[in-house]
């Protein structure tokens, strides 16, 4: 069993009072590793260590150019050991081999993608009246600490720390402590492959969030927070970043809906809810956990559904042919039963699965139940597991009202081919992402982005960049 070690101010360290957590493999309970339990002394240091890289000329004044390049070399390295750490993220998260080497792929992606944008993040020159020249700067925001899920865990990771560097942040980087393995690996990746990235410009701190997460959203040295987690979380995170000022983006939790038209394709339609729901097994801000269909094509659809995800195999992620891994941990597929069947009392039927699979590790069945209604539990609440709920509309202005009726606003699908419908439902929907005739889908070029209790900010794109930089304006008397 491994003995892990967190990285600060570029050493690699056990934790001051010498606490650790064990990291599962929640498809067989086995322990993969030990990992240091950070403390408010621990989290200390980290944030000192990043502000002295942050001040430091080294980072500071680095060419843009030179910061793109080395995140270019970053992207290398994530690129060579993909298949590496898709193994790793496979043991600890229990998700599919193949979706964990796509997603670190995507991080990799990422990290190409703001290396290309850190010499353009441009200010501008303003007309003013008078004998002036006045103009903005854009200047790096400085310590920016990151807390990231055990749902993608590097992914995410990477998602949020590539702008960042790109911008001249410096980062401190908190994974989840159920999933923690995946980031460490990644960074000790980066510390041997000679990048050229600064002395502690990055560091990786594990540990709860009660404590060491905690200590960072309220620490008056971090100048920026990151945190994708759930809704209670943030607001968590926000309170305590209140007390410094300190801006946050929040990228929270969702209850996506596939709205399904009768003139859509049916057969495509069917394998794409299957995708957005029981991928990662269905433990995705994202999911499309609501399916909301017309009622003359209720029937066929939901059958369609059936039928496609009956032939995913369930089991271990590194296992070949394997389509659904095992949930995070047995923790929290007792959270995602137990909040099935509190909705169950409700009513809706369950037209497959339900359960627990009888097998060693945290696996549970694809679910389908039919007959949601929208002041169900399993239309308004995100359980984070393979479950998909189902609804029927009869008129467009209906399905409309419906999508739209929950507290959270992240992604929503819409499957039809008539093109007035789908840009109306692209205006009127209440969320930050719309995917037409496909679902789910994102870019390292585009915003990812909720509304409502779905979150603040952006990931992603351009957009992402104005969180990490602080424009200055500048007026010069000619
Ligand atoms: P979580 O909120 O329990 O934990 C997220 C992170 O926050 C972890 O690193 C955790 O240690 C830390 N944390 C917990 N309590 C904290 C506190 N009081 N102060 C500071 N940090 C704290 O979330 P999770 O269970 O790991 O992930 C699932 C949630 O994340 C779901 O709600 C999901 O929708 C959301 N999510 C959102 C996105 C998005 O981009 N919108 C992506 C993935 C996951």
């Amino acid at each position: 069993m491994a003995e892990e070690k967190m990285w600060i101010a570029g050493e690699w360290c056990a934790s001051s009072d010498g606490a650790k957590s064990d990291a599962l493999n929640p498809a067989n309970g086995e322990v993969l590793a030990t990992v240091p339990k950070a403390t408010v002394d621990d989290v200390n240091r980290c944030v000192d260590a990043s502000r002295t890289a942050f001040e430091s000329k080294d980072w500071k004044l680095m060419d843009p150019a030179q910061r793109g390049r080395i995140l270019n070399k970053m992207a290398a390295v994530t690129y060579a050991k993909a298949k590496e750490l898709a193994a790793l993220e496979s043991a600890n998260n229990g998700k599919t081999f193949r979706e964990a080497l796509s997603e670190i792929r995507y991080g990799a992606w990422t990290f190409e993608y703001f290396a290309g944008l850190a010499d353009k993040i441009e200010g501008s020159t303003i007309p003013v009246p008078g004998s002036r020249l006045n103009y903005t700067l854009r200047q790096p925001l400085g310590v920016t600490a990151h807390i990231i899920p055990w749902n993608f865990p590097l992914q995410l990771a990477l998602r949020s720390i590539a702008p960042a560097l790109a911008a001249g942040c410096t980062v401190i980087a908190k994974p989840a402590s159920w999933t923690p393995l995946s980031l460490l690996a990644w960074a000790k990746a980066i510390d041997e492959a000679e990048t050229g990235l600064p002395h502690a410009v990055l560091q990786v701190l594990t540990g709860s969030g009660s404590l060491a997460g905690d200590a960072l959203a309220g620490h008056s040295g971090v100048d920026g927070i990151v945190l994708t987690g759930g809704v209670p979380t943030g607001k968590t995170v926000m309170a305590k970043a209140s007390e410094q000022l300190t801006p946050v983006t929040l990228e929270l939790g969702g209850k996506g809906a596939n709205i399904v038209f009768s003139d859509a394709n049916l057969r495509y339609a069917a394998k794409a809810i299957c995708f957005g729901i029981f991928m990662n097994a269905g433990q995705m801000c994202w999911a499309g956990s609501r399916l909301l269909v017309h009622e003359d094509v209720h029937d066929d659809l939901v059958q369609a559904v059936c039928d496609e995800v009956s032939k995913w195999p369930v089991g271990p992620g590194m296992e070949e042919g394997v389509r659904m891994g095992s949930l995070v941990h047995q923790r929290h597929r007792s959270e995602v039963l137990e909040k099935l069947e509190t909705g169950l009392k409700q009513g809706g039927t369950v037209v497959l699965g339900g359960n627990a699979l009888d097998r060693d590790g945290a696996f549970m069945e694809a679910t389908v139940v039919t007959g949601v209604e929208s002041s169900h539990l399993l239309f308004q609440d995100e359980l984070f597991g393979p479950v998909l709920g189902v609804t029927s509309f009869s008129s467009d202005e209906e399905a409309l009202a419906l999508a739209n009726d929950t507290p959270f606003g992240l992604l929503n699908g819409v499957w039809t081919n008539d093109l007035g419908r789908a840009h109306r439902f692209a205006r009127d929907l209440e969320c930050g992402m719309v995917s037409i005739n496909e679902y789910p889908i994102t870019f390292p070029q585009t915003a990812f982005t909720g509304w409502k209790h779905s979150g603040i900010g952006i990931e992603q794109s351009q957009d992402a960049l104005r969180f990490y930089t602080k424009v200055k304006n500048v007026n010069v008397k000619l």
